[in-house]
C-alpha cells in the first residue's frame, strides 16, 4: 500500500511557497506516494502536480464555498436529493488524495466520519419513501471504507424496491490502485450491475498498476464510467482530451461527463471560459469515436442542477455571463464573478 503523505510538509519532495503554505493551512495538503510518483516535473506545468499541490491562488477568490446549497438539500442524513428519482449518499468524508479542484474542499478539515448503520438505514428508508430510482454512493471516497462495510451499504440500498441503479463514485483507482482490494471487489461484484464512476483527468494518470486494476474491474463485471473535470492548465487542450477519452475507451471505460469546473471558492483558477469548453468538444467531434465523446456538464449555482451541453451547442452570452436553461426550464445567467 502506498503511504499517505499529509501535512508534514517536511516529507515533501518539493518546497511550498509562502502563498502555497497559506493555502495548505486552509485546504490541507494530502496525497499518496503512488500519485506523487506520477508527477514528472515538480512544478505547475505538470498536470498531476497541479492536481495535488497547494497553490496561493486558492485563497484569492471570493466565490461561495457552497454554491450548490448541498447543506440545504440534505434531506435525510448524508443524502443530497436535488433531482427527481435520484440522490447522492455521502458514505464518508475522507479521500486518499486531496484534489485541489475539489468542490467539497470546504469540508477537508472536518473530523473523519463514516455513515453509521442507522444513517444508512434512514437513507434507504428515505429512498423508498421518495421512490428514488438511482443512488450515487459518494463521499469522500467510499472505496476507502472497509470492503465488508461498503458491501453492507450497497446491500441495504439493493433491498429498496424502488432503487434500480446503484453507482459508486471513487477516485482511489486513480490515486492509489493498490489500495483497491480485490476481496472488496469480489464482494461487490455479486451486487451488480454496479456502475463505478471513476475520475481520470489526464493521460499521465495511466500506469501499469492502474491499468491492471481497470482490467480486473472490467472482467469482474463492473460498468466503468469516467467523470473528468475540465481544468485550466491540466487538460484544456484538444490533444490532451483526445488522448484521455480514447485512452479511457480503450481501457473499457466510457467517458460519461466532462465537468465544467465548479465556481466554488478555492478552485476558480482552474475554471475554463465556457466558450472554450464547448469549442473543445466541437473540435473533437467527428475526429474522435462518438463513444469517446462525453457531455459537458455544468452544475449551476443555487442548487439548480446540472445542464448538459453537446458539441453543437450555441452559447448565448449576455455581457460576461452565459444564458443557460435548467432542466426545469428556468433561464439562468452563469459565469465567473469579476
Ligand atoms: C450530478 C448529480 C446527480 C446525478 O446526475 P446524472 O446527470 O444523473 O449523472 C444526482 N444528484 C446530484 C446532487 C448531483 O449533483
Ligand atoms: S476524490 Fe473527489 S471528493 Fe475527494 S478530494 Fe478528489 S474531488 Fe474531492
Amino acid at each position: 500500500m502506498s503511504r499517505l503523505i499529509t501535512d508534514d510538509h517536511s516529507l515533501l519532495p518539493f518546497k511550498l511557497s509562502g502563498a502555497a503554505r497559506s493555502a495548505a493551512a486552509i485546504y490541507p495538503f494530502k496525497t499518496t506516494e503512488y500519485y506523487l510518483g506520477l508527477v514528472r516535473h515538480l512544478n505547475m506545468s505538470d498536470p498531476v502536480f497541479l492536481q495535488l499541490a497547494p497553490d496561493g491562488r486558492e485563497i484569492e477568490d471570493n466565490h461561495s464555498p457552497d454554491p450548490f446549497c448541498e447543506e440545504e438539500k440534505t434531506k435525510a442524513p448524508r443524502l443530497i436529493h436535488r433531482y427527481p428519482q435520484r440522490a447522492v449518499f455521502l458514505a464518508n468524508n475522507s479521500c486518499a488524495s486531496h484534489c485541489r479542484h475539489c468542490m467539497r474542499k470546504r469540508r477537508w478539515t472536518e473530523a473523519p466520519s463514516v455513515a453509521s448503520v442507522e444513517e444508512v438505514k434512514e437513507a434507504a428508508r428515505y429512498c423508498q419513501e421518495k421512490q428514488i430510482e438511482d443512488i450515487i454512493i459518494s463521499g469522500g471516497d467510499p472505496f476507502l471504507l472497509p470492503g465488508a462495510y461498503l458491501d453492507e451499504i450497497v446491500a441495504r440500498f439493493r433491498e429498496v424496491p424502488s432503487l434500480k441503479i446503484i453507482r459508486i463514485g471513487t477516485r482511489l483507482p486513480v490515486v492509489d490502485p493498490e489500495r483497491v482490494k480485490r476481496n472488496m471487489l469480489n464482494k461487490l461484484r455479486k451486487r451488480g450491475p454496479l456502475y463505478l464512476m471513476l475520475h481520470y483527468n489526464h493521460p499521465q494518470e495511466w500506469s501499469p498498476l492502474g491499468d491492471e486494476l481497470l482490467d480486473d474491474m472490467r472482467r469482474m463485471g463492473f460498468l466503468l464510467m469516467n467523470q473528468s473535470v475540465l481544468l485550466k492548465g491540466v487538460n484544456d487542450s484538444e490533444e490532451t482530451l483526445y488522448h484521455l477519452f480514447m485512452g479511457l475507451l480503450q481501457r473499457g471505460v466510457k467517458p460519461y461527463y466532462l465537468h465544467q469546473c465548479d465556481l466554488v471558492r478555492g478552485v476558480t483558477h482552474f475554471w475554463v471560459e465556457l466558450t472554450r469548453s464547448v469549442d473543445l468538444l466541437r473540435n473533437l467531434q467527428g475526429h474522435i469515436s462518438g463513444l469517446a465523446l462525453p457531455y459537458l456538464a455544468i452544475d449551476l449555482p443555487g442548487g439548480l442542477g446540472k445542464v448538459l451541453l453537446g458539441p453543437s451547442h450555441r452559447l448565448q452570452k449576455s455581457g460576461s455571463r452565459y444564458k443557460l436553461r435548467t432542466f426545469r426550464g428556468k433561464d439562468v445567467f452563469y459565469g465567473k464573478e469579476e
